[in-house]
Parts: C-alpha cells; structure tokens; sequence
C-alpha cells in the first residue's frame, strides 16, 4: 500500500488536498494522471450503464437539495455511525474501526481508554443564505441517488420512460466519516456512480439478478483483478429494514476484503417516503393495463474512489526485465491515464513526430516524451501505466514505420504510420493478457 501511494503522489495520481497548510483529514487532490484515471473509469461506467442501453437515462442532480430530502430519506434520524473517544489521547475512532495495532501516546502501556461508544451523524452540514439560524441548515448530500428519486417522475415523463427503466448518476457525496483512512478508500469527499432501476414490484428480483451479473462482469472489464472480487450477501441483521435483498462486490485491497459496490433491492421505500413527505404522489400508472404501483428500486452503487484504488491495486506490478527492477502499472488500455507515448529517438525528430501526435490526439489521451534515454522514457511510461510506446527513429523518416512497443511484454512491432490509429483502436479495445 505505501509503494501505491508513493507513486500516486510522486507521478501525479493523487494528493493530499492542501498540502502546503498540512492537508485535511479525508480529502484528496487528483492529480494529472489520476484525473484522466478517474475520467476513464467515469467514461466505461456511464458507457456500460446509460449509453449502451435503451433502458437507462442519466441525471446531473444539484449536490445540495431540500433538506427535507434527508429527513424523507432517514438520513437526518438515522445516518449514525457510533464513535469512541480514547480518554487519554483524545483520538477519536468508529468502534469496529479500532486498529488493534494503534497505540495511545498518552499511556505508557499503549492501549487507548475508550467512551461508551455514542451516535455521530455523519452528514455534513452548511447553511445556506445570509442568517445562519436552524432553517437555513442544509447538507451536502450523503449519497447521490435520493436526487434520483426526487425526480424521477419529471425523468420518466420528460424522456418518455415507464418502468422498467433506470436512472443514472456520477457525482459527488460527502460524509463526515469519523475515521477516514486507508489513502482514497474511505474519504470525507468522494465520487459515487449510483443507478436506481425502477420496475414493477413483481419484476424486482428478477432484474436484481441480471443487475448483479452485470455489475460485476464490469469491474472486471476495466481490469480488476478476478481472483480478488468476491460477492458478499448482507446478514438478515445487517440490511437496512427496508431492503428485501443486497449484496456487496469486494475487493481484496491491500488492507484487506472490503466493499467496492453494493447492489440493493430498496423496494417501494424511497419513492414511499418521498410521496409521504413532499405530499406528491410518486406512484406510476401503466397505461394499457391500468394498474398503479410504486415501483421498486433496483440499486448499483460504487465509488469512483474505492473503484480506482482497486484498479491501481490489481494494476501494481515489480519485475525485471533485462536484469533490471521496474515498476509496472499494469492497467487496462481502457483506463490508463495516456494510451501511448511518442517518444523520437532524437530531439532532431521532434518535428516530424507532430503529424503523428496530432492524428492520434484525435482519438486519443497521448503524450509527447523526448527527454532521457530511450529505455528511461520506457521505464518512466511503464511506471504510470501508458500500454504503448511509439517510437519514432532515423529510419521512420524513409520506411514512415515506426516500433510500438507494448508496456506488459516490453515486445516491439514495426507498424506503418497510417495504420497506428486503427492499430491503438483495435488494442485498446482488446482484452489484455
Ligand atoms: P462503508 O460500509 O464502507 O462505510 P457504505 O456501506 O456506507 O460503505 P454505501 O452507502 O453503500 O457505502 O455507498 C455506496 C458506495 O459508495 C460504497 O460501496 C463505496 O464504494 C462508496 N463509498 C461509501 N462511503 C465512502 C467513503 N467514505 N469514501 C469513499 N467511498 C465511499
């Protein structure tokens, strides 16, 4: 995990946020290379969920809405995590959360004198408007599919939907959690990729199925690591009470086993509570056979965060080529931060490199890389993950062929220079090995 985050923070993948002031507990910067990484994952999800199917259709909600959205949703009553204080030290830390190898400073013995544990809300809150006074308290949201149920009768009427059908977001979601830790996979602000699929109650079960399978045949596509996924059913004691089904995709992380995504059957809960509280009706009526119902919601939720942690886990590799040690991101072309390198062989080539660049920049997330050896731009491209390097020599300049040389392999090829956009398309799409 420290080499991870090492490279993350030496290559520009992810930063503290506000270093320069000694950072904030819970909140990172993306770097360069950890933005187009993230941008990548974003890009596959909404590709797999909304663009390819006749069935779901995406929303951009606001991150702050109603505050009676969270009352509605039990968010304001019930969103409590228990926290624990150490007597002594002052360290504060979710009972189940209590790391057996964290010593207290403040003890000689190094075992921390803990509270009963109390409830802590882990909504963050501000206000709105120019009083600060209990009705202009508002809450960044805590997840991002109770927009999704707000609007869902405007989405399925204005996009000429009826159940079943879904609706799709990637945004924002902030909880004060109480002991943010393990780098990016528990934050104070992350990135959720939420669809809430609405059916027929009678149908529920059926498309929590196919959602599941199609959930986690994705992680697989953008490269995780197979061995490392697991299915996890929630215990009857552990699911929220108005859940009929759910279970968690996880991940074998560096730290250990733990939750990557969570597929729900919510039931008629969220739309049931909204109708009660907002006083409109939520319910849908099918039009052939007359039949009112409020639809049940099938849930996918995961993290961008937690989803790129795993990526650059199942990605990180160290091994030796030509008797030397390199670090390698083995990350699927799909994802990876740049989709190649065109390095000249001489600075002198640099010109000539410049139709290439601005063909493949058509299509393409592409650096430019003439400073150093030849075998350092390699090392320095394997390291952050760029699948091929493209070689532009002497020789080009007479045969217009230059040699892909492929990150896993480290093999070289002699490809012509008209055919490499086709060339990257065909192997950036493909399964690599
Ligand atoms: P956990 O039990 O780990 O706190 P959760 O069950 O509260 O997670 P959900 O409310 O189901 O999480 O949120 C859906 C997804 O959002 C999670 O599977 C996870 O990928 C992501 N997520 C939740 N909390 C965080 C967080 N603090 N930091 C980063 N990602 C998070």
């Amino acid at each position: 995990m420290e080499k991870i985050v090492a490279l993350c923070a030496n290559r520009g993948f992810i930063y503290p946020s506000s270093e320069i002031y000694g950072g904030i507990n819970g909140f990172w910067d993306y770097g360069p290379l950890g933005t187009e990484l993230r941008n990548n994952i974003k890009a596959e999800w909404w590709q797999l969920m909304v663009r390819e199917r006749d069935d779901v259709v995406g929303l951009d909600s606001s991150i702050i809405a109603n505050p009676q959205t969270w009352v509605a949703s039990g968010h304001v009553a019930h969103f409590h995590d228990p926290m624990v204080d150490c007597k002594l030290c002052k360290k504060r830390f979710r009972p189940d959360q209590v790391d057996p190898s964290d010593r207290c400073a403040e003890n000689e013995s190094g075992t921390h004198d803990l509270t009963e544990p109390r409830q802590f809300n882990l909504m963050l809150q501000t206000s709105i408007g120019a009083t600060e006074d209990k009705a202009s308290i508002a809450y960044l949201r805590a997840e991002t599919c109770q927009s999704i149920f707000l609007d869902f009768k405007r989405v399925m009427q204005s996009s000429r939907k009826k159940p079943p059908f879904g609706i799709a977001q990637i945004g924002k979601a902030f909880r004060n959690e109480i002991n943010p830790r393990n780098f990016i996979f528990r934050s104070r602000e992350f990135e959720q990729m939420e669809m809430e699929f609405f059916t027929p109650p009678a149908e529920a079960m059926d498309w929590f199925e196919r959602w599941r399978a199609v959930r986690m045949e994705w992680h697989k596509s953008i490269g995780l690591d197979p061995t490392r996924l697991h299915w996890r059913e929630h215990a009857e004691n552990e699911r929220a009470h108005y859940a009929a089904a759910a279970y968690d995709i996880e991940f074998d992380f560096p730290f250990g086993r733990h939750e990557l995504e969570g597929v729900h059957n919510r039931t008629d809960f969220d739309l049931k509570a909204h109708t009660e509280h907002s006083g409109k009706d939520m319910s849908y009526t099918n039009a052939e056979t007359k039949e009112r119902y409020t639809p049940y919601v099938v849930e996918t939720s995961v993290g961008v965060d937690r989803c790129l942690l795993a990526a650059l886990a199942s990605a990180y590799v160290e091994d030796e080529v030509g008797g030397d040690a390199r670090t390698l991101l083995k990350l699927h072309p799909k994802i990876a931060p740049f989709k190649a390198a065109v390095l000249p062989l001489s600075k002198k080539l640099s010109e000539s490199c410049q139709p290439i660049l601005k063909a493949l920049r058509t299509r393409f997330n592409i650096d430019f890389d003439v400073s150093g050896s030849i075998g350092k731009r390699y090392r320095r491209h394997d390291e952050i993950g760029t699948p091929f390097c493209i070689t532009y020599d002497f020789e080009s300049e007479e045969d217009h062929k230059v040699t892909i040389r492929d990150r896993d392999t480290t093999t070289q090829q002699r490809v012509p220079i008209d055919g490499l956009l086709e060339y990257l398309a065909t192997a950036i799409s493909g399964d690599v090995g």
